[in-house]
């Protein structure tokens, strides 16, 4: 059966609602906090690893530095060092000449090395003067005498300017002053190319590192490691070159930074747990959505099914298997007196058993237990918390679980209490009622009886009188004595007959059904009236159909309806003209049932009188009881049949009192 939709519910009140918002924004809060310290992260790195960077970059430019530093000041004390023989002899010696070559190879810078007189006069040079010409081309100037002068006057090498030579070339000189034991003996000065310089002293990884250039004062470069600019030109560090010194700087600077794959991956790894952390989140909430969603519609469906329940008047109560009550609903509640948390758990003999059925309500409980209740419930009487008497009737069905486990057994308990009280009642209330009509009746035959009897009586007497005043006279006539006696004997019978009559009347209570022809009993009860019939003029005419089945009734019973029916119909017929005051009396078969028909020309009935005909001590006669039509029709209901009235079509009322033929 299709649930009817649950009422809406209204919003949860606000301050909840607040709470549980905040809740739900929780998790995002915390991912941005967790998302911006991983970009504080990741900055950090950066600077840090920029910073470091940055402080190996000033570290290799002062290695550098120091590297070239160490090279001049190398050749210088080796220039210092062949000076005095380059300077007192003509001709160079063989291991003169040997580090003179050595000193100009190209990994030393020097591309010429020139020795000049204590006059400053150049005595040689290396290559020697022959190749002026190549020299020329590579120097392009001779040394400048001040600086030899300076280095003389310092007493230690003293570099010269940078200065252009042919090409591109940049060149500057170290003068050496020499003393010997004679005193001064002259100057070594030695020409140093800028960019053989640089280019052959670095080393292959810190060119593949950094891009080197020697800058003029004016910022021009005037020698570079390498043409390829580098990306990031911010990044260069500039020192100054000294020696040779003169504003000349040295400007390093990186091609790129190294990649650091462990921010990177750390970044990397970062962001895709925020992804995954951003795609959990908001899967939660679909489910937790989904979740609240179902959990308000079985609040819902609770609260209905919860309320449907309060609404019953039933009692519910359910029972594990051993007995033990699980749920109670309001209703039992109310009936028993007890609180559910009372009852709940509580397990036989409950305490709203009756202590004075406690052995039968335990048999019932454990009939129950093995197998239900029939359909039609079963009665059992309880008791309340007051103390006072509960009689109900319950019904069981098993109780089975999702997996189709009988977990025990729900009761309906309806309190019947009333009902029967009121059962009983009526019961006892019928059974006064009819001793008390049956006496009523009894009363009114007396009468009846003594003025019926009397008539035969009479005529008994009459005749008598009649037979002995005949025999004292001695002239009887013996056909005529008999026909009196006959007469006396009918007479006789007639009175014997009446008394039958009253006696079966009032003899029994409780109907004895038997094949019954209705019409027959009709006579017998026409016989019973007839004469208070004839008293008040009133003419009585049977109507019965002559093929009618037979009825299983109490004779006597239907008789006295019939009485009663054809009593009431001559009261009211008091004042009926006399030519009208006449009572039919039909019977009629049709299909299952047969009819008995009462019309009178009489008053008729009102509407008034309508309304309570049939309720006990209605009468509207000044000497009535008000319970014959009462009787009447429990007598009819007790045979399954009914009675009924109508108006009769020209004045009076038509009884009916159906009974059916098989009953
Ligand atoms: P009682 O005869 O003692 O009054 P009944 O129960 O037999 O009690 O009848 C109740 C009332 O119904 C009568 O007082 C009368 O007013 C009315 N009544 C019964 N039968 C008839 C009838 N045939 N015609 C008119 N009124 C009737």
């Amino acid at each position: 059966m299709p649930t009817p939709p649950p009422p809406q519910l209204a919003a949860p009140p606000s301050e909840e609602g607040r709470r549980s918002r905040w809740v739900a924004r929780l998790p995002y809060l915390a991912l941005a906090l967790f998302l911006g310290a991983i970009a504080a992260l990741v900055w950090l790195t950066r600077e840090y690893d920029e910073e470091e960077q940055r402080a190996t970059l000033i570290n290799d430019a002062l290695w550098m530095e120091q590297n070239l530093r160490f090279q001049l000041d190398r050749n210088a004390a080796q220039l210092q060092q062949i000076a005095p023989d380059l300077l007192r002899t003509e001709r160079l010696s063989g291991p003169t000449e040997a580090q003179l070559r050595q000193l100009l190879s190209p990994d030393r810078g020097l591309v010429q090395i020139l020795w000049l007189d204590a006059e400053g006069r150049v005595r040689n040079s290396m290559p020697p003067q022959s190749e002026d010409k190549l020299i020329g081309e590579t120097s392009g100037a001779v040394p400048s005498p001040d600086i030899s002068r300076l280095a003389r006057a310092v007493g230690r090498p003293v570099y010269g300017p940078a200065y252009p030579v042919l090409g591109d070339q940049t060149q500057f000189e170290a003068h050496v002053p020499v003393w010997g034991d004679e005193g001064f003996l002259g100057t070594v000065v030695g020409v140093y190319s800028l960019s053989d310089l640089v280019v052959r002293e670095l080393p292959w990884w810190f060119s593949e590192r950094y891009r080197v250039a020697v800058l003029d004062p004016d910022g021009r470069e005037v020698a570079s490691k390498s043409k390829v600019a580098p990306l990031d030109p911010g990044r260069a560090y500039t020192i100054a070159f000294d020696p040779p010194g003169h504003g000349l700087t040295l400007q390093i600077t990186p091609y790129k930074g190294e990649t650091r794959w462990i921010p990177v991956l750390l970044s990397a790894s970062m962001l895709l747990f925020a992804v995954i952390i951003v795609w959990s989140v908001w899967q939660l909430r679909r489910q937790l959505a989904a979740r609240q969603a179902a959990e308000q519609a079985v609040r819902a469906e609770s609260a209905y099914r919860r309320a449907m329940e309060d609404s019953l008047i039933t009692g519910l109560r359910a029972r594990d298997l051993s007995g033990r009550l699980t749920y109670v609903n309001s209703a039992f509640c109310r009936m028993t007196g007890y609180t559910a948390e009372e009852l709940v758990g509580c397990k036989p003999p409950m305490p709203y058993w009756d202590p004075d059925h406690i052995a039968e309500t335990q048999k019932l409980h454990e009939q129950i237990m093995a197998g239900g209740t029939s359909p039609e419930g079963v009665e059992v009487r309880l008791r309340r918390r007051n103390g006072e008497r509960l009689d109900a009737l319950v019904f069981e069905a098993p109780l089975i679980d999702a997996h189709g486990r009988h977990t025990g057994w729900m009761g309906s308990v309806l309190d019947i209490t009333e009902q029967k009280r009121a059962r009983e009642l009526a019961l006892q209330q019928e059974e006064r009622l009819q001793a008390t009509s049956r006496l009523v009746t009894m009363g009114e035959m007396a009468s009846t009886l003594a003025h019926e009897l009397n008539q035969p009586l009479a005529a008994i007497a009459s005749y008598n009188t009649g037979c002995l005043n005949r025999l004292e006279a001695d002239e009887f006539d013996r056909d005529e004595l008999r026909d009196i006696h006959e007469k006396i004997g009918r007479q006789a019978r007639r009175a014997g007959d009446i008394i039958r009559r009253v006696h079966d009347f009032v003899r029994r209570a409780e109907p004895r059904r038997e094949a019954l022809d209705l019409n027959e009993v009709i006579r017998e009860a026409l016989g019973l009236v007839e004469p208070d019939a004839r008293k008040r003029r009133i003419h009585l005419v049977a109507d019965l159909a002559a093929d009618l089945p037979v009825v299983h009734a109490d004779a006597v019973m239907i008789e006295q309806i019939i009485v009663n029916l054809v009593r009431n119909g001559m009261d009211a017929m008091q004042d009926t003209p006399e030519p009208n005051r006449s009572l039919r009396i039909g019977t009629r078969s049709a299909g299952a049932v047969v009819t008995v028909r009462v019309t009178d020309h009489g008053t008729g009935i009102d509407a008034e009188t309508a309304r309570h005909l049939f309720q006990p001590f209605f009468t509207t006669k000044q000497e009535g009881m008000g319970m014959g039509l009462n009787i009447c029709r429990s007598i009819a209901e007790l045979h399954h049949g009914r009675l009924g009235f109508e108006p009769a079509p020209d004045g009076g009322t038509i009884f009916t009192l159906t009974l059916p033929v098989d009953s």
